[in-house]
């Protein structure tokens, strides 16, 4: 089968693999149909995932057909259309039995597909622990609707549910990428009393205006005074971080009121500072980020529901043999790219 691999730092080839075997009696083989690129898999690219390993198969964002499953999985049935969870979690470990997956202590938990074990930019792919990372998609949610939910959009939904969003707060939003349309999309569902976006891309915030009109949009430079002027207590109640530089960093706690919670989406290239002094007296609250990507059951029922929908962010489709061109579109981000289908 066709895989595309993590050859080298800075090299992703597209290669022939043998078809993945299943290797636990947890295991789980998915044909993938659909799988999508998100940024982390740059971040393997260019070094930034120290614990990635070369020759792996990458892509962690994909939905398919259940092809085989071994004895010990019961959620799933070959025939049925599945998200595929981006986390591997036993469900047995404190941190599980807790919620937070992403620290699962198992050896196999984490983080593991298209970074540690083969992943989904690729014709099939073993899922580990398949009872916990793979979910039946509904029959009448399309493999498009249900492509984002075990990844980008498991993150924006977990991000807003740890926010702790009132129907009262002004809720700052800074990014506009994907993770941040799919934060959006799930901090609406809480219905905060305002809802700001802070974007500098002309591209984004014409997305944003035409999607969500009822949306405040904001340029990072205007961000401070602008959501002063609208929210009830000098800043917003909530915000979240999902831009990732060292200016969005220092902007989300500074559009924050005292006692604010400041939730950190983004997965930053360096450490950032953390200047106590200045903050000294505002009493806020931080969460930092690593999705516990566990609600995707929920998740799929809200798009079931209609209450969220990530279609509207798909803005290149390419089949799996191209998926080259795709990465270059993506990387480079042309022709104002959103998110990207490898049809497989
Ligand atoms: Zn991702
Ligand atoms: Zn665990």
């Amino acid at each position: 089968m066709l895989a595309y691999t993590y050859i080298e730092h800075g090299k992703f080839e597209l290669i022939e693999k043998p078809k993945p075997e299943l290797k636990d009696t947890r295991d789980a083989i998915v044909r993938v149909t659909l799988g999508s690129i998100c940024t982390s898999d740059l971040h393997i690219k260019h070094g930034s995932v120290p614990r990635a390993v070369p020759g792996t198969t990458v892509g962690h964002e994909m939905v398919g057909i259940v092809e085989q499953v071994g004895p010990d999985v019961t959620s799933v049935r070959p025939g049925d259309r599945v998200t595929v969870n981006v986390e591997t979690f036993c469900g047995k470990c404190f941190f599980c039995r807790h919620g937070y997956v992403n620290n699962c202590t198992d050896p196999h938990g984490g983080w593991a597909l298209g970074c540690r074990i083969d992943g989904g930019q690729a014709e099939y792919v073993r899922v580990p622990y398949a009872n916990q990372g793979l979910n039946r998609i509904p029959d009448t949610v399309s493999d498009e609707q249900a492509l984002f939910v075990g990844d980008v959009l498991a993150t924006g939904f977990w991000a807003t549910r740890i926010s702790e969003i009132t129907e009262e707060d002004t809720v700052l939003i800074i990014g506009a990428g994907p993770t941040g349309i799919c934060t959006l999309l799930c901090a609406l569902l809480k219905h905060p009393k305002r809802l700001i976006i802070c974007e500098k891309s002309p591209e984004r915030i014409r997305f944003v205006r035409q999607h969500y009109p009822h949306v405040l949009v904001t340029a990072p430079e205007d961000c401070r005074e602008f959501v002063r002027r609208n929210s009830d207590h000098g800043g917003a109640d909530v915000v979240l971080e999902v831009a990732g530089t060292e200016d969005t960093f220092r902007l989300a706690w500074e559009c924050a009121r005292p006692n604010a919670i400041v939730t950190i989406v983004a997965l930053y290239d360096r450490p950032q500072i953390f200047p106590l002094p200045d903050m000294y007296g505002k009493n806020l609250t931080f969460k930092t980020g690593g999705v516990d990507g566990c609600d995707c059951a929920e998740i799929l029922r809200l798009i079931e529901e209609g209450k969220i929908d990530t279609t509207p962010l798909i803005t290149h489709r390419f089949p799996l043999n191209e998926i080259e061109e795709a990465y270059r579109i993506f990387e480079n981000k042309l022709e104002g790219v959103g998110k990207i289908i490898i049809n497989i």
